[in-house]
């Protein structure tokens, strides 16, 4: 009797104590979570341990990179071009996002893998994803390169994965199969849901992956549709879109690109089946929120744009020009730094059109076009990295 009797009191002595850890720990994470909550959110408005979610399509002309965030957790799909390199780093550094969970590249072109060097020189990491782990292209290198000095190694998704990204769930939906020399029908697909709202990534899929997935049989329901390949007549078919059955979707593109995205045609099917479009090249970056129950945009100009209007204004000229590799003339770039002079602690002036670097004092860069030149303050080494060339007059 006695016995039983101090076992129940040494019994009650241990679930005291443990329930004196659970108060403490319990606390521990509340207080992470706000430490979290502070450094990441971008939302004035949110309290420290309210759930928030938002997808930033930054605008990065003819080529792909947004920003997922959720509860203090970060995720960057693509990065833009190389020249963009300086623009995402700015982009990071401007909303204190010193750290990546993860970061995904969907394909290998440089219009998405571009200006990964550029997230990787502010940020850390703690993932990688990409459809390939080598790409014979400078930009890739690049990439792999800075990964490297993290020691990060890239991980290929299999198809089915599933993460968690704050209390959002990311599935890997794609790609099925990898294709070597195919590179867009290649890209990873994500779907992202958040509460009621789910949001779907294809990175530069064709029709070709977009079948490939809807034969896969998974949900594909998404209450925003980022449009694949930046509005390409080949992606957004009607089987793939009524099966996605978006309410709105966002073309990442650039101003009169040479390969007229977004198609007149893309448009005209999203038109059909009732999608609100927002477009990079028309509003610049594109915010978007989620209470989990409803998504709401913000946009950074051009709020009542037609933005389902023909692809054929101001395009047109460049349209017979569309070629089938990725990357664009440079002299079609608009740069928000137009009429800027100089800003006071410029350490180089790149030439976007070019990829030579100068020193700002440099005789060349009074000759070159205001929208060709990206300002960038850092070292040489990290404009190397990010494929520019030394100027041989002013040898920066
Ligand atoms: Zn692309
Ligand atoms: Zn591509």
């Amino acid at each position: 009797m006695g016995r039983t009797l101090r076992k129940t009191a040494r019994q009650l002595v241990l679930l005291l104590f443990a329930m004196i850890l659970m108060i403490g720990f319990g606390r521990m994470d509340i207080l992470a979570k706000e430490t979290a909550a502070k450094t990441t959110s971008l939302s004035k408005d949110s309290t420290a341990d309210a759930s928030s979610f938002e997808v930033h399509f930054i605008d990065v002309g003819q080529a792909d990179a947004a920003l997922v965030l959720c509860d203090g957790k970060t995720m960057l799909i693509d990065g833009g071009n190389a020249e963009d390199s300086s623009l995402i780093y700015s982009y990071l550094k401007s909303h204190s996002l010193k750290h990546l969970d993860y970061i995904v590249c969907t394909h290998a072109h440089e219009d998405h893998a571009g200006g990964l060097a550029g997230a990787l020189n502010y940020a850390s990491a703690d993932h990688a994803l990409c459809p390939v782990t080598n790409f014979d292209s400078k930009a890739f290198k690049n990439f792999v390169t800075y990964l490297g000095k993290q020691n990060i190694y890239i991980t290929v998704p299999s198809t089915g994965d599933k993460f968690s990204l704050g209390s959002a769930s990311v599935q890997v939906l794609g790609p099925i199969t990898i294709e070597e020399d195919d590179p867009n029908n290649s890209s990873i697909i994500l779907r992202i849901v958040y509460g009621d709202t789910s949001f779907l990534f294809s990175g530069d899929a064709e029709r070709e992956e977009e079948q490939a997935v809807l034969d896969s049989g998974c949900a594909l329901k998404s209450t925003v549709l980022k449009v694949g390949h930046h509005g390409g007549n080949t992606s957004t078919t009607y089987p793939f879109l009524r099966e996605v059955m978006p309410e709105y979707a966002v073309i990442s593109v650039g101003k009169n690109n040479s390969y007229g995205h977004p198609a007149e045609d893309t448009l005209s099917r999203l038109r059909d089946a009732d999608v609100k479009v927002f477009r990079t090249d028309l509003q610049g970056d594109v915010i978007c929120k989620s209470d989990g129950k409803s998504v709401t945009f913000t946009v950074e100009r051009n709020a009542d744009a037609d933005t389902l209007a023909a692809a054929g204004k101001g395009n047109s000229e460049s349209k017979q020009t569309a070629a089938t590799d990725e990357k664009e003339p440079e002299d079609t770039r608009v740069t928000k730094a137009e009429t800027t002079p100089t800003p006071a602690g410029t350490d180089y002036i790149l030439n976007k059109n070019t990829h030579k670097f100068h020193y700002p004092s440099c005789s060349s860069v009074k000759q070159m076009k205001d929208k060709n030149k990206s300002y960038y303050t850092g070292t040489r080494d990290e404009v190397i990295a990010m494929g520019y060339d030394p100027c041989k007059r002013c040898n920066p």
